[in-house]
This record gives structure tokens, C-alpha cells and sequence, in this order.
């Protein structure tokens, strides 16, 4: 009897278990469907940088590409930890996903790989291409933390500030949800960096 009482008890913790891994499945499934929603390409290769941030690509990134990844959470850290913020930084718990560039140039020029997005709040704004707004990065969840930027083949030290930019969104969610109200929709006015 007591056996098969505590047999029953396990059971339901193993269950309980197997039901959080498959919320969490369910919620990193939504979170790449919006993903390629948004970019319209398809993540089909998954890696991690050195410092351990989960990568999802349109195809294998360089390694220059991941460092400067880690490169730019580091510093991310560095001024969030100057705030006292706590939440939120260590490298395991962000997820990029990179897409592929629907340019490379800006209008200046400029080596600038960005992605073209549906304008939504940016209609009739500065930023507006007509219909869809060109972005360097997207966030795509507040919790897990996950946002989407471009391939870059060129100079990647653009990858790490705007890795730290996109970054401090999430940190300001986690940390401080007041100046992230104030910061989040940059149509609104503000921009990168947030955080000194
Ligand atoms: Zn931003």
C-alpha cells in the first residue's frame, strides 16, 4: 500500500515534469514561428555562441559573428550592473535569432544589414519605407528573451552595439518595467543607448 502510494507520487512529479518541458517546447515553438513570421526566412541551423547565448540562423554563422554576439551582452551587463540591475544577465539566458539582410546598405551608404518589417506603429513616421520599416534588430519575446537580427558578412562590430541595444530592452523589462514602458516603442521618441 505504501509503495504503491508513493509509486503514485512519483508518477505525478514525473508527470508534472514532462508537462513543463512541454510548455516550455510549446513556448519556444510559438517564439520561432513569430520569429519567421516576422522576417520571413526559416531558422534552420542551431548553435550557441562561446559564452553560451542560443543561436538560431538561416544558415551557420561565422565565428566573429558569435564572439561579437557575447562581445556586446558583456557590455550590455557591465552598464546594467552599474544600474543595480540584476535580472537577466547572464549570456544562457538570451536566444537571437539571425536572419537573413533585406539590405546591406542604409540610404547614406553605410554597411548596414537590417531586416524589413510590417511598419504597424511606425506608419506615416520618419522610419516608414511604405508599408514596412527597415530595423537593425526586433525584439521577439520578453520572457524567454529572444530577439532577431541580421546576418552580417562584413565588418561585424556593428553586430555587438546593436546586440547590446536590442539587450537592453529585455534588461529594462526584467529590471526596471517603468523606463522600459518609457523606452520600448522608439516612434515615440528615445533611442540607443538607453542605459549609461
Ligand atoms: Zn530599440
Amino acid at each position: 500500500m505504501k509503495n504503491k502510494l508513493f509509486f503514485s507520487a512519483a508518477l505525478s512529479v514525473i508527470i508534472g515534469v514532462t508537462g513543463l518541458v512541454q510548455v516550455a517546447d510549446g513556448q519556444n515553438r510559438s517564439i520561432l514561428n513569430e520569429a519567421q513570421r516576422v522576417s520571413g526566412d526559416r531558422f534552420t541551423v542551431t548553435t550557441r555562441t562561446p559564452q553560451g547565448v542560443r543561436i538560431h540562423a538561416v544558415r551557420r554563422p561565422s565565428a566573429a559573428m558569435l564572439s561579437a554576439i557575447d562581445r556586446g551582452l558583456t557590455d550590455l551587463f557591465a552598464v546594467a550592473r552599474k544600474n543595480r540591475y540584476t535580472r537577466g544577465l547572464n549570456h544562457s539566458d538570451y536566444t537571437i535569432y539571425i536572419a537573413n539582410a533585406d539590405r546591406t546598405r542604409d540610404a547614406a551608404g553605410n554597411y548596414s544589414p537590417d531586416i524589413a518589417i510590417g511598419s504597424a506603429q511606425y506608419a506615416g513616421s520618419v522610419y516608414d519605407q511604405g508599408g514596412y520599416i527597415y530595423a537593425a534588430g526586433m525584439i521577439i519575446s520578453n520572457q524567454p528573451m529572444a530577439f532577431l537580427i541580421a546576418e552580417h558578412t562584413g565588418d561585424v562590430s556593428r553586430v555587438a552595439d546593436l546586440v547590446r541595444f536590442e539587450g537592453e530592452h529585455l534588461v529594462l523589462y526584467h529590471n526596471d518595467r517603468r523606463r522600459y514602458h518609457q523606452t520600448a516603442d522608439h516612434s515615440q521618441g528615445g533611442s540607443h543607448p538607453i542605459l549609461q
